[in-house]
Formats: structure tokens, sequence, C-alpha cells
């Protein structure tokens, strides 16, 4: 794959797929703005080298209508003060008004399309509308990871139009960490696998026990894993459907010689709701009517002590219901062992990435992936639509 680097861009238009997809109040006041830090190394590399930068996302889930609500102008602003320039908002991402405003660009002007997914075509990977985007630039940069494992034209189709292609920073760097825990990882290699479901993440899973030394489980999905051993988990959440599949995995650790680890306490309530009869007891005996909720203390120092030799670390889902404060310490106590390990580590996942911001670690882990589902499609072990497509196109010779 190319990469930003090895592209002439000095003069030329220059449009990036970035991921802004910032979540914003009722007010449209951007409540965080993580995604729009991680795409200023190569915004500002190509400020830097002369380029007319052209910024293209998408915001929300509009449905290919204009919601104004969903306009990224609020991102224009912030992105704006960031850079410290003008970042102009463009009133479409496609069309001749668009057209007119890039092609009076000057050097180191920076534009910001409008949502794309004010387009149907987008979302559809259509050809027409990735050549109108395509038609707007000299050279394509891909920098929006976690879209990656969607085939929507301004990742996929566009390759195909676009006179030259590449990768940005952001793009680059989750690839890199990823390949360093999974090809060839130092090891012990270690998997921490927690969250809501296995349904999810069964891939995943599947995909992992081919690359790991030691699995631990937490989150709901591992009440299904207790189940499948025959340890009766009250009300606790499961996927009755997967009871048999959760065994099988197990099994198929045990024959690959890779070390399964399963909470052996608990954090339980009688309802998850009203937060009432909360009880730590060891998972042989959560009481009939009973909802696990997050691992308990001995589980912690278990999954601690598990964790001391590990070279290398990857970590998707929390380990209860962390949202709430009853519930938030397994994953908190998790988020502080991965932190103190001297193990390259990697974590990812929508819920997870808040759980460690709350947990006050993000600073200590080795890489935060920027993108959920794209992360968990690394994980299973396929090649990304993006990633494949500007693969595909540097292959050729374009
Ligand atoms: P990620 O987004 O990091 O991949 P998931 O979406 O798979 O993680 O799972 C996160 C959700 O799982 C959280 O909302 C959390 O409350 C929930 N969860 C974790 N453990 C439990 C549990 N024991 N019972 C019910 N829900 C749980
Ligand atoms: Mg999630």
């Amino acid at each position: 794959m190319k990469t930003i680097k090895e592209i002439d861009i000095s003069g030329k238009r220059v449009l990036i797929r970035v991921d802004v997809n910032v979540p914003m109040d009722k007010f449209q006041n951007i409540t965080d703005d993580t995604r729009i830090k991680g795409i200023l190394p190569t915004v500002q590399y190509a400020l830097d080298h002369h380029a007319k930068v052209i910024l293209a996302s998408h915001l929300g889930r509009p449905k290919g209508k204009t919601v104004p609500e969903m306009s990224l102008s609020p991102v224009a602003m912030r992105l704006g003060r960031y850079l410290k320039k003008l970042v102009k908002m463009a009133p479409d991402c496609v069309g001749s008004d668009v057209e007119a405003l890039v092609n009076n660009m000057k050097t180191g002007e920076v534009i910001l399309l409008e949502n794309l997914r004010f387009h149907q075509g987008e979302q559809d990977n259509d050809e027409n509308f990735a050549a109108a985007l395509a038609g707007l630039c000299d050279v394509y940069i891909n920098d929006a990871f976690a879209v990656c494992h969607r085939a929507n034209a301004s990742v996929e189709a566009i390759t195909r139009f676009a006179p030259e292609c590449g990768a940005g920073f952001l793009l680059q760097n989750e690839l890199s960490y990823f390949k360093k825990a999974f090809d060839n990882p130092a090891r012990p290699l270690v998997a921490i696998i927690g969250g809501a479901k296995i349904s999810s993440k069964l891939a995943a899973l599947e995909n992992m026990l081919k690359h790991v030394d030691k699995f631990m489980v937490g989150g709901a999905m591992a009440n299904t894993f207790l189940k499948s051993m025959g340890i009766d988990v009250g009300r606790s959440k499961t996927e009755e459907d997967l009871v048999i599949t959760a065994g099988n995995l197990m099994k198929k650790a045990d024959d690959k010689g890779v070390i399964f680890y399963v909470p052996v306490d608990a954090v339980v309530a009688g309802s998850q709701d009203a937060e009432v009869d909360i009880k730590i007891v060891p998972v042989k005996e959560v009481p009939e009517g009973s909802m696990i909720m997050d691992i308990g203390p001995a589980t912690s120092l278990l999954y601690e002590e598990a964790l001391a030799d590990a070279k290398t670390i990857v970590w998707n889902g929390p380990m209860g219901v962390f949202e709430e404060e009853p519930f938030s310490k397994g994953t908190l106590t998790m988020a502080r062992s991965v932190a103190e390990s001297s193990a390259l580590s990697i974590v990812g996942g929508g819920d997870t990435d808040v759980a460690l911001h709350k947990a006050g670690e993000s600073e200590r882990i080795t890489y935060i992936s920027t993108g959920g589902g794209a992360f968990l499609a690394l994980l299973e072990g396929e090649p990304l639509p993006g990633v494949a497509a500007l693969d595909k196109v540097n292959m050729a010779g374009n």
C-alpha cells in the first residue's frame, strides 16, 4: 500500500477521506473531538507539503437525505481552531458548486466537504457518486480507518477513479500496530475479550484462537461460556443458541494449547436497573434470581496474574456493565492491569475505548484503535474493503 509520503502532492488537489463522525449534543456542540485530533498529522503534513486539502467525511446516519442537524460545519470550526486557519465549509460534497469551489482553491487552503451520507450513493458504493468525488482531486488519501470495513463509495469505489491513491498516517498506524500484535507477535500473546455478546464477535473469537497463547473472557459473553461448562448463571444475560458453540470454542482452545480463562467470581445483582442485592459470589454460587453484572475481585486478581508474563496484549470488550458504578470495577481494574503491563498493548472497541478513558488509563496503552467495527473486522482476520481497494490499485501500478 502506498502512503501519502510516497506521493507527490505539492500543488495538487488532495482529497482526504477522514472519519470525523464526532458525537454532538442537541445544540450541535461537539462533545468529544478525539477523532478530529486523530486526523491532524495527515492534514498538517498535506498542508506542509503545499497541497490543496479537500476533506471528506460522514456524520451520523442521515440515510441519503440532507439533514441540517447532521451538517459537518461544527467540525470545520473546530478543525480550523486546531490548524490555526480557515477551514471552508462546502455546501455539499459533489456537484457544480463544489467543483467551482475546489477549482478555485489555492495551495495551503482547506475545504471540508459536506456530509457524504447526505447522498445514498455513499453507502451504496455507487460508482457514479464515487467518480464525482474522485473528479474533485488529483490524489486520493484514505485516512478513515474506522470506515474501512465498509465498502462505501468514498473508501472503496473511489479508488477506481482517483488518479492516484494512498493511505494517511492514521490508517497506516492502525494497520501497523495491528500487524505487530498479530503477525509474528512477541509472545505470550494474550487476548482479553468481553462485552455484550458472543454472536457479534464469533468470527473474531474463532480467528483469535489461532493466534493467541492465552484467552481471557469477561462481560456478558462470559456467561455463555460458563453455561457451556454446566454452571448455573441464574438470570444472567446468556445466548442460549450459542452455548454449544461456546463449549466448542473452549475445546478448540484446549486442543491448540491455548490457555482459556473464565471468571471465577462475579458481582451479581437482583436487577440491572434497581441495583438491588448486590453481592460478590463464586460463579458456581450465583443465586437463582440474580444476574452477573461484572467479574469479581478474585477474577481481576487471577487475570492480572495471568497477564504478568504477557509480551503482547489485545483487548476488546468491557468486563462488566461499567457504565454503572457498582459494576465498573472489573473493567477499571483490567484497564489498570493492561496499562501497568510492559507488554505491547492494543485496545479497540467503542465501549472499551469509553471505559479506558473513564479509567484515566488511555495514555499508558500502547495503541488505542479509532475504529470499533473496523478493529473487530481486523480481529476476524478478513481484509477490510477500504484497505483491499488501496492495495489493489497500487498493485496495478496506479
Ligand atoms: P465494545 O463496543 O468495546 O466492542 P461491546 O459493545 O461488545 O463492547 O459490549 C459493551 C457492552 O456490554 C456495555 O454496554 C456493557 O454494559 C455490556 N456488558 C458487559 N458486561 C455485561 C454483563 N455482565 N451483563 C450485561 N451487559 C454487560
Ligand atoms: Mg459496543
